[in-house]
């Protein structure tokens, strides 16, 4: 049984920038103490705030919140889309990120997010920086939760193509929209491979 009451979502919109934030903190002290209760949240915002991430499809999806006795589970699905740069050419590469979420947090570090850890501990999710106390109520900062998992899910390296020529070491070209000469110049030079042997030549493009 869903029990779809209890959680109390308090939403602030910010104006500290032109564009209207939003910050998603949740109640957690019921949940926190009484087992068994499930509540269901609902996601649907533009974005989460980090100066890395380009949202261009908003966060969309469900999470469960359930405690298990000693665990506050969280799981779900939210989908949203970014933008990274190819690693070659540097144009931006939209993204999809698909967060299928499977999340579970100690009730004793959910009821005491400060508390220090031990030297061998090393949890996925530092509760302490998802979690604070306002009057002993621990207060969930959704937003923080939904850019971390969002950074763990980001590609290692991402490439527009896997035939992007990339820019080219000499002048910077990009080589998929402008195929420049500097290759075929450099084969004209005689002194090219003196010159790249002093380091006088950028670097090669990574490939
Ligand atoms: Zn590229
Ligand atoms: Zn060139």
């Amino acid at each position: 049984m869903c029990v779809p009451i209890g959680i109390a979502a308090l939403t602030w919109v910010g104006t500290t920038d032109a564009e209207r934030r939003r910050l998603m903190f949740l109640d957690l002290s019921e949940i926190a103490v009484r087992k068994d209760m499930i509540v269901r949240q609902q996601v649907d915002q533009p974005r989460v705030e980090d100066p890395d991430l380009e949202f261009v499809s908003p966060l969309v999806g469900d999470l469960t919140f359930e405690n298990s006795g000693d665990l506050l589970n969280i799981s779900g699905e939210v989908d949203c889309a970014v933008t990274v740069p190819c690693a070659r050419c540097l144009v931006e590469v939209e993204v999809p990120i698909h967060l299928d979420v499977e999340e579970h947090l100690p009730l004793v570090d959910v009821l005491n997010p400060t508390r220090e850890l031990e030297p061998d501990e090393d949890p996925e999710i530092v509760i302490r920086t998802i979690i604070h106390l306002e009057q002993g109520r621990p207060i969930l900062d959704l937003d923080e939760l939904l850019r971390q998992w969002v950074v763990c899910e980001l590609p290692m390296r991402t490439v527009c193509s896997e035939d992007c020529a990339g820019l080219c070491p000499t002048c910077g070209g990009n080589r998929n929209l402008d195929p420049c000469r500097c290759a075929e110049a450099d084969r004209n030079m005689p002194f090219a491979a003196l010159a790249s042997l002093l380091g006088d030549t950028p670097d090669p493009p990574d490939s």
